[in-house]
């Protein structure tokens, strides 16, 4: 009997060679959508070729089976196998709907995958978040590769000779290598460069289901020309020419196959840059070699309900050992053990149950609840670096259900809703009551308040948006002295800004976070690099939400049995600053020196707490502390004559207008304002444009608030946390 599809499938994943995990990803508009909804289709396509009957195929690839769209909406994964030079690849891509939550899905996927298929639409070339996804790959050390979509424009709308579009191929290929030159690290600057004539670079048209690359073109003997021809074609001659010399998942396939690494090549690069533990531990060099027999490390990426059993399962990457289902695991971010129950890989979207799959597939389990970004070993391991978002969330809202009787029910969702979307952020606060629900803006919160009402079935209210905002410091303090209550031990402290180059590789991750055990070269250099001295460098030992903690006593031989108690504080300080609680950013505390009781009974955390809290609060307010609010770039298009419309839209807002363009009749504007004067943004610019305008986040930042601001903003602030001046300590 043949092999069924769900054997093949399985067959390969023992054969990491043969796999490649990839991903797409692109600017609003430019054609995400319009290919995996082709991929998907084509991965129907194969089972059912699989099954007997191409003409059958054909049909589902062009009347994509509404049944099939409908189970995407919560796909996490679409597999598929795909003939290349006579041997047979499994191809998973992670699907990464929407652009509506700003990024944190992409994020994620990019853990799990080694390659990306890059859009851009030939028209409109390297966009905003273009440049945002590219970063988001190359700092996971995922491979790009180009698909140049919508050439279908280039003939039809901007009747385009063959010669002129080359010549613009060129131009678009030298502005998406421009990116790559700019934002790789030195050793992929070149080697990840983007060429023609190696066919790293496809185009085509997503929405006509074709597209060609190089060496496509030589293995079907199409000359360029030829692509003049499609259009002179009708429909039916289209879509057979293209099925039989064109067609986009397999040029898509083809190319990726080609120019994506396979697991075991890709994790040798990527895990240094992702597991920042050590590299000779046996571990590390299970995971550095993908090792099938090595120690378990999966890493949950997405949290999906299966359409089936209603279940939650957690898809992620395999990166070393074997996975069977009832296998105890431990949960190395929430400290838990769990049991696996069932095991899944994908046919098509379709997740099937199987017995085991070894390292270097992306595949899914249930049983186990832990939050995306979750590593999940045997014994306690190591975990992954964070997955970073780009944008923190700025904007929260007080939640709690209609029915006082939904409340359990309400923080279940809330945790759930949590885990599925880590770009929200959830707090829960059992005592007071009050739940609270962060997230990039308005919009975003609005969409996941909906998913708890209809999905979920809990009908809540929510307040008023508040925004987050951060604070800061100016110039050093001089020291200050904490004393514990029973005044038997002292700490003494100076704070200062931190070098906002540290805070920048902070941000991006090249600094990983984290209380520093012991020493770690790699990142010594990388403080050096910063022009830090490198006694200095040796006296960091916490990096915390873009703050940094230096230890710069001498000769405390009691010093160890304090430390961790210093940090707790440290770390409360910085998510609780001084001013008004809000988080704090880019400041660097240094303890400078400290008097300890002989007796550890006279220091435990009851005493030391509030000293190293009220020592570095203390600090801080001495140090010209200040308030920053978000701002976010925000592109906008619409028609050309809304243009004026749009900039004294933003102008009204406290707003910068950075860069204005034309495309075609449409005006694509780059604004940054403040999240304060953004509350209401869909209906502001629905009503500036009469519903003609979209826009889009590209880009967040924290600045300092217009100091006229100041003074209200924190008033305000303290009457809604009731904080008084006393608490505040000012
Ligand atoms: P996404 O936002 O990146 O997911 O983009 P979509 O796939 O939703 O495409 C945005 C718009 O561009 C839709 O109206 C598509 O029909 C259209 N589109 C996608 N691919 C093509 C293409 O190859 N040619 C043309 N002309 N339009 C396309």
């Amino acid at each position: 009997m043949a092999e069924s599809m769900v054997d093949k499938v399985a067959r390969i994943t023992k054969n990491p060679k043969f796999i490649r995990n990839i991903c797409t990803s692109a600017h609003i508009h430019h054609g995400k959508t319009a290919m995996t909804d082709n991929l998907i289709a084509a991965a129907g396509l194969m089972s059912i070729k699989h099954a007997g009957s191409l003409e059958e195929g054909m049909a589902t690839w062009q009347h994509k089976d509404e049944q099939e769209r409908l189970l995407t909406v919560d796909a996490a994964n679409v597999s598929m196998v795909h003939s290349y030079q006579h041997h047979e690849y499994l191809i998973n891509l992670i699907d990464t709907p929407g652009h509506i939550d700003f990024g944190g899905n992409v994020t994620r996927a990019m853990r799990a995958i080694d390659g990306t298929v890059v859009l851009i639409c030939a028209v409109e070339g390297v966009m905003p978040q273009t440049e945002t996804v590219v970063r988001q790959a190359l700092r996971e050390r995922v491979k790009p590769v180009l698909f140049i979509n919508k050439v279908d424009r280039l003939v039809k709308e901007l009747k385009l000779t063959p010669e002129k579009i080359q010549e613009r191929f060129i131009k678009l290929i030298s502005g998406f290598n421009k990116l790559i030159e700019d934002i790789a690290e030195p050793q992929f600057k070149q080697a990840w460069k983007v060429s023609i004539i190696d066919g790293s670079v496809a185009f085509g048209s997503a929405r006509e289901n074709w597209a060609l690359s190089y060496s496509f073109m030589q293995k079907k003997n199409i000359s360029f020309k030829d692509i003049l021809k499609i259009y002179e074609m009708n429909e039916e001659e289209r879509k057979e020419w293209v099925w039989q010399n064109a067609a986009l998942h397999e040029v898509i396939l083809d190319m990726v196959i080609k120019h994506h690494p396979d697991p075991i090549d890709a994790q040798k690069y990527r895990i240094p840059k992702i597991w920042r533990g050590d590299l000779e531990s046996e571990f590390g060099k299970d995971i550095l070699s993908c090792n099938p027999n090595g120690k378990l490390a999966f890493v949950i990426t997405r949290i999906v309900v299966d359409p089936r059993s209603g279940k939650d399962i957690s898809a992620g990457r395999l990166f070393s050992g074997t996975l069977r289902p009832g296998t105890e695991v431990f949960l190395n971010n929430a400290r838990q053990k769990q049991r696996i129950q069932n095991l899944y890989i994908y046919n098509g979207v379709k997740p099937e149950i199987i017995e085991s799959i070894p390292a270097g597939n992306v595949c899914a389990i249930s049983g186990v609840l832990g939050n995306a970004g979750e590593t999940v070993t045997i014994g306690e391991e190591q975990a992954f670096e964070e997955l970073k978002h780009i944008f923190e969330p700025v904007i929260t809202k007080a939640i709690e259900p209609k029915r006082p009787s939904d409340l359990p029910k309400m923080i279940e969702v809330l945790r759930k809703v949590g885990r599925e979307d880590p770009s929200i952020t959830i707090e829960i606060n059992e005592e007071t009551g009050e739940n609270l629900i962060s997230g990039m803006g308005e919009l975003h919160l609005e969409i996941i308040e909906n998913r708890i009402v209809t999905e979920k079935g809990v009908d809540v209210k929510t307040s008023a948006p508040i925004v987050v905002f951060r604070e800061s410091i100016t110039k050093t303090s001089p020291e200050v002295e904490g004393k514990t209550p029973n005044k038997h031990n002292k700490f003494y402290f100076t704070v200062e800004p931190l070098n906002p180059e540290i805070y920048r590789l902070i941000k991006e991750g090249a600094i990983p976070e984290g209380r520093i055990k012991k020493k770690n070269l790699e990142l010594r250099e990388e403080f050096i690099k910063t022009g830090m001295t490198a006694k200095e460098a040796d006296q960091i030992k916490n990096i915390y939400k873009g703050n940094i903690f230096v230890e710069k006593t001498r000769g405390q031989v009691h010093l160890g049995e304090v430390l961790e108690m210093v940090f707790d504080m440290f770390e409360e300080v910085m998510k609780k600053g001084p001013l008004v609680r809000e988080p704090c950013v880019g400041v660097k505390v240094n303890l400078m020196d400290m008097n300890l009781h002989e007796d550890a009974i006279h220091r435990g955390p009851a005493q030391v707490y509030p000293a190293v809290r009220e020592g570095i609060r203390g600090a801080m307010l001495l140090a010209g502390p200040i308030l920053l609010e978000p701002m976010q770039v925000m592109l906008i298009e619409a028609p050309v004559e809304y243009t004026g419309e749009l900039s004294k839209l933003v102008n009204s807002l406290r707003g910068q207008l950075l860069d204005v363009t034309q495309e075609g009749n449409m005006t694509m504007a780059k604004a940054k304002m403040p999240v304060m004067s953004m509350l209401g943004w869909s209906s502001d610019l629905r009503s500036a444009t009469e519903g003609r305008g979209v826009s889009s986040l590209v880009d967040q930042s924290f600045e300092r608030i217009p100091f006229e601001l100041q003074t209200k903003v924190t008033d305000e602030i303290k009457k809604r946390k009731g904080l008084t001046d006393a608490m505040v300590g000012v």
